[in-house]
Formats: C-alpha cells, sequence, structure tokens
C-alpha cells in the first residue's frame, strides 16, 4: 500500500481564503475589521519568523494585525500592563503572546492575565476547562488544525481506535479531548509508556506530536492506518548542506508503505496552526460583537 498523503498546505490555503472572506463580511456587519494581537519579547529568531508571518496572514485575511515587540529585558509587570491594555481594547478581538518567553517571565502568570475570551490560542486553563467540559472556548490551534484534517479525511470518527503519542498541553491533551468528543476511543501514550510499538499497533488514527525525529516505524503501524505527524525536527546537516531536513515524528518513507494517509513534514500539519489562529480570531471578534458565529467557521 503506498499512503495518499495529506495535504496540509493546501488544506490550509483554503481555510486561509475562507475566512478572508468571511472577515471581509464581519467587516461590513461589524463597522469594524477583526483585530489580532501578537506580542513578542526578546529578538529569539524563529519566534521573530513566527510572529512576521502571523502578522502578514492576519492582513491578508482581511484583520487588523497589531504587533507589539518588547524588548529582552521587559519586565513582569510591564508586560502584564500591555496584556491589560488589550484586554481592554475594543479592536482587540485575539490577543497571542509569542512562547517561549525569557526566562525571567512566568509563562503561565502572562497567559492567565490573558482575558479568556481574546485567548485565540486556547492556552488559557478557562479555555482548557471549557474543552474538557465541552463548553465553547477556544481550542489550540495545532490540535484543532489536526482534528480538521482528520475529519476531512475520514468523515465520522465514531469508535475508531486513536493513539496521540505526546501529553503536552498544547497538543497532545487538547488532540485526546477532541478525538474523544469525536466519539473515538482514545489512548494517550508518552515517555512512560511501556512498549510504545504495541499500543500504536492498535490505531486507527496515530497523532505524533513527541518531537522525536522519526522515531514512530513503519512495523509499529496498523496496515491501514491514519498518520498525523506534528513533529517538527531538524536533523544535524548532512555533508554539503548548510541546514539540516526538517522532519517529523514518524519515519515518513516507510510508514508511507504501511499507513492509508499520512501528513507529510513539511507541508502537513504546520501550515494549519496559522490558518486555525485566524479562524479562531474571527471566531472571537464574532462572539466580543455579540454576534452569531457562521456555522462554517
Ligand atoms: P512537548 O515536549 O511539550 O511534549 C512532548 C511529549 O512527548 C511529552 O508529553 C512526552 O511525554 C512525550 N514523549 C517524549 N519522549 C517520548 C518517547 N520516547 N515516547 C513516547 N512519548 C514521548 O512537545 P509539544 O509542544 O507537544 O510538541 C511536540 C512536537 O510537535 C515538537 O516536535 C514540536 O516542535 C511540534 N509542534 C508542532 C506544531 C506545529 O506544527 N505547528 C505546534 C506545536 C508543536
Amino acid at each position: 500500500m503506498t499512503a495518499s498523503r495529506i495535504d496540509g498546505k493546501a488544506f490550509a490555503a483554503r481555510l486561509r481564503e475562507r475566512v478572508g472572506a468571511m472577515a471581509a463580511e464581519f467587516a461590513k456587519q461589524a463597522g469594524r475589521k477583526a483585530g489580532l494581537a501578537v506580542v513578542l519579547v526578546g529578538d529569539d529568531p524563529a519566534s521573530q519568523v513566527y510572529v512576521g508571518s502571523k502578522g502578514k496572514a492576519t492582513l491578508a485575511a482581511n484583520m487588523e494585525s497589531f504587533e507589539h515587540r518588547l524588548p529582552d529585558d521587559t519586565g513582569e509587570a510591564q508586560l502584564l500592563a500591555l496584556v491589560e491594555q488589550l484586554n481592554n481594547d475594543d479592536a482587540v478581538d485575539g490577543i497571542l503572546v509569542q512562547l517561549p518567553l525569557p526566562d525571567h517571565l512566568d509563562e503561565q502568570a502572562i497567559i492567565s492575565a490573558i482575558s479568556p475570551d481574546k485567548d485565540v490560542d486556547g492556552f488559557h486553563v478557562i479555555n482548557a476547562g471549557r474543552l474538557s467540559v465541552g463548553q465553547n472556548g477556544f481550542v489550540p490551534c495545532t490540535p484543532l488544525g489536526c482534528m480538521m484534517l482528520l475529519t476531512d479525511r475520514l468523515g465520522d470518527l465514531s469508535g475508531l481506535e486513536a493513539v496521540v503519542i505526546g501529553r503536552s498541553n498544547i497538543v497532545g491533551k487538547p488532540m485526546a479531548q477532541l478525538l474523544v468528543d469525536a466519539n473515538a476511543t482514545v489512548t494517550i501514550a508518552h515517555s512512560r509508556t511501556k512498549d510504545l510499538p504495541a499500543v500504536v499497533k492498535r490505531a486507527d488514527i496515530v497523532v505524533a506530536a513527541v518531537g522525536r525525529p522519526e522515531m514512530v516505524k513503519a512495523e509499529w503501524l496498523k496496515p491501514g492506518a491514519t498518520v498525523i505527524d506534528v513533529g517538527i525536527n531538524r536533523l544535524p546537516p548532512a555533508e554539503g548542506e548548510a541546514k539540516g531536513r526538517l522532519v517529523g515524528d514518524v519515519a515518513f518513507g516507510e510508514a508511507s508503505e504501511v499507513a492509508s494517509a499520512i501528513t507529510p513534514v513539511p507541508g502537513g500539519v504546520g501550515p494549519m496552526t496559522i490558518a486555525v489562529l485566524l479562524r479562531n480570531t474571527l471566531v472571537a471578534a464574532y462572539r466580543n460583537e455579540g454576534l452569531t458565529v457562521p456555522d462554517s467557521l
């Protein structure tokens, strides 16, 4: 069997286009554009790139982008004051504080200060709680993007066996919750799981969110499984390469011979994250204006 590639890049491009068209409608209805504020502290090069691309994508989706770039030595009180100002700004529907923050800042304290109704990353404990009890809130962008790819591919997930490898608050746990809510039978595997290959072998759906290059092997997979690879790992550069290749947590080539569908890295889950962030921001904007969120969002 050769698996079909789940093209997250194309799916994300379509989602961004749809959100952009709906954001233009929102602006007509509300008399203002939806707005996303992104806060970056320090000069981490990867974070600079992410923040730059989030800003561009926001503008391209007919929304306002507010960027706040603060120096590395910004104090907690100063950052909390900015968050408070954004919480009270009616032009701002979503607030995203780019992680990781410099070591002297307490990430949990900063995230807790964001209004849960503007927490479009879905990292606030209120939103984690809403997800776990089935209330409307914001779901972290990466697992929600994975879920969109899965339901697009498989339709109804009822009764399917799903194994999520990884139990982080931003990917593994919310991913498992979304799968349970979709009536899958879910196992969360992690660094202490015994005989991981045997656990993975049960799965109709495998979501790998570990951060270990090509850890999941073809022989671990049940033939015909659908594989979502969240991992982004850079290999050391081979001879003659300036930068090492990007690979996922799944050995893509060999896994493609056993799975029925699989996301590549890059071009799978990665592009979904920003697209879902834009979607969450537009949802926030509808809610903040007291308007009904369109079903198609
Ligand atoms: P994390 O480090 O917070 O969590 C990793 C998890 O993997 C932990 O729960 C740990 O128990 C588990 N784990 C570690 N070693 C293991 C092993 N040998 N066997 C089984 N489980 C093991 O990571 P995270 O933030 O959840 O991210 C996971 C990966 O996903 C990373 O590669 C990250 O770069 C990537 N990621 C991608 C996106 C995106 O595509 N936009 C977003 C977030 C994270």
